[in-house]
Formats: C-alpha cells, structure tokens, sequence
C-alpha cells in the first residue's frame, strides 16, 4: 500500500482525528507521526525550538535518565539551563519552589513520566509564561492532559498507543518555522506539518496499528477511563509493597510515583540480586515476563501500560504475596 494511496490516506486522516478526538486537541495544534523514536525528539526540540528567543537556551528539569538525556543533547544546541540543584538519584521530583526558571529561556523541557526511575509528574509544572514541552512516551494516553498549557508534546508511540516505529508530536500553529538552520530536513517541524506527515515515507505500519489502539481506548471510555484504569493496577502493587512489611522497597517517593511504571527491590534499598533473580524466574515460570528492571538501575519494575489489564496485574500482586509468604 502506497503512503500516497487513498487507502493509506484514510488510516492517516482517521489516526489524526482519533488523537484529536481522545486529547481535545485544539485546533491550532498540529499532529505529526514521525520516525526515530522519543530519541529523535531529543534533537528535534531544541533544533526547532532553541532559537526562538536571542538568549538561545532551554530550561530543562531533569528527573531520571530520559529527561537526562534530552538535556545532554540540547547542549549541542544551545544553553541548558537545569533549573534545581544536581539530585543523589532520581527517586522524587525536586520541589517547585527550588527551581530558578530562566524568563530569557526559549522552552522548559521535562519529562513526565520518567520510564526508568518511575517518577511521574501529576502536576503540569508553572513556567511563567515561558513555553512547556513534554515527553510523555510512557504514559501518553494513559489520562487525559491539556494539551493548551504546552507548546509541544511529544510521545513514542511502543509504551501506550502501539509499536515501536512511530513517535506523535503535538504542536502549537505559531512554534512552527523556527528551525535553525542546521536542522535536518526530517526534523523541521514546519517540514512535515505542511507535508502531513508525508516529507517522506512515514511508518505507515505502525500508524496503522495505533489507530486500531486509539480506537480501542476510544471504545474502552477514552483517556478517563485510562486514568481510572492505571490508578487501580498501580494501587494494586503499591499496596503490597506497602504492607509487605518492609520485603518489598520502593525507592521513589509516594507524591511522585508512577502509574505506569512501579519499580521495587527484595530486602532492602540496594536489593537481594540473588533472591530477585528467584522472584524474575518464578514470575516467568507464570508467564510474567519482561519483569526485570532497566539494566542501568537493577531490581524488578512492573511495567503497566494501557495494555496490560487489571487481570495481569491482579495475577502479579498474587506471585508477590505468595513469594513473601514463602521467603520473608
Ligand atoms: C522509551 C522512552 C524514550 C525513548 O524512546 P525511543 O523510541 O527508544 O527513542 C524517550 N522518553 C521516554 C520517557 C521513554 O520512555
């Protein structure tokens, strides 16, 4: 099927119209579909977006390895600004109140939900003004947002609304046209907006496979319904971990943990690596896989996007209760 066929046009017009229709998305806002994952937005924020303002700088505001990373390349860019003292580790948002937010600064960057580290924002941070942007790759629809408070967000789509292949980027009308001039042609935000998405052959696959996702949250209640959703599997493991009697440790702060993912160690903070060897190998004799926490931080995460149902993770809290029961 050709990008530029009429059949693919039409999966293209009706995934754009679903998004729009699950955010409310405001009709000054453009939405792309475009390649190189979340990583490629990393680059593409501050090649558009940098040079709005002659100071050329961003404020970034850095809760774990993702936002980490956006910060790291902007740098190539311009000036980065990270608006709170330097953290020990990344188990809680720095309060509001010790952030120097630059009023020169073109942007403030976070991301929030930070996928490794399970710290989530549950507020929309208070910029003054100055434009927000967000990566919201791991809990993108997962509740409903206003999009109005951002100038742009941007959201892989494998975590919540698909597969791997195709990232979404929500943004306002008047940001577009800015780019500096080394930007990429593929990252030129005015580019594919005026080209819908069709510069060049766009990831029509996995456009069409999250069109069937976005249909599916539409018929499942939409983003309420999500939020309703995540917030009683997240309490689910939260609770066990709670009451586990100090087996189970969650390092994350309780105001900032994440619904979508919940990341504990066995013992204690620094964890049992060899009792949560036993715990990964019991969970996948039951079918529970990929349980294992990111490689740069260890211990378990239990990863609850949209697509693991309340029965997935009623089936996770029972192996956690019974193998506390068995090795407290
Ligand atoms: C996974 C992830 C990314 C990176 O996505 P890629 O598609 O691998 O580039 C960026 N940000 C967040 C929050 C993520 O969870």
């Amino acid at each position: 099927m050709s990008h530029r066929s009429g059949d693919f046009s039409k999966i293209l017009s009706k995934t754009e119209s679903l998004m729009r229709e699950l955010l409310d998305i405001p009709d000054n806002y453009k939405v792309m579909f475009l390649q190189g994952g979340g990583s490629a937005q990393f680059s593409a924020v501050p090649l558009n977006l940098i040079g709005l303002k002659p100071d050329r700088s961003a404020d970034y505001i850095v809760t774990g390895t993702w936002s980490s990373k956006a910060a790291k390349e902007a740098e190539k860019y311009g000036k980065v600004n990270v608006v709170h003292p330097k953290q020990d580790g990344y188990t809680k948002i720095p309060d509001p109140s010790s952030w120097t937010l630059n009023p020169k600064a073109s942007y403030v960057y976070y991301c929030c939900n930070e996928t490794v580290h399970g710290v989530e924002f549950d507020f929309v941070p208070e910029t003054d003004g100055v434009l927000l942007v967000s990566d919201m790759s791991s809990n993108f629809l997962s509740r409903p947002v206003d999009v109005s408070k951002f100038g742009l967000i941007f959201a892989g789509a494998q975590k919540n609304v698909g597969c791997a292949g195709v990232t979404v980027v929500i943004v306002r009308e008047d940001l577009l046209g800015h780019a500096l001039k080394e930007c990429p042609i593929i990252l030129d935000y005015k580019v594919q907006a005026e080209n819908n998405s069709l510069y060049n052959t766009p990831p029509c696959f996995s456009i069409y496979i999250m069109c069937l996702v976005l249909e599916w949250i539409k018929n499942n209640g939409g983003s309420s319904a999500m939020e309703k959703l995540n917030r009683d599997k997240s309490s689910l493991i939260y609770d066990i971990i709670a009451n586990s009697d100090g087996f189970y440790v969650c390092p994350v702060e309780p105001s900032c943990r994440s619904r979508m993912n919940v990341p504990f160690r066995l013992r204690t903070e620094e964890g049992d690596e060899a009792l949560e060897k036993e715990f990964l190998d019991g969970a996948a004799k039951r079918g529970m896989i990929s349980l294992k926490g990111h490689r740069s931080v260890g211990g378990i995460r239990a990863s609850l996007y949209n697509a693991v149902t309340l029965q997935d993770t009623e089936a996770l809290a029972a192996f956690m209760k019974e193998f506390k029961k068995q090795h407290f």
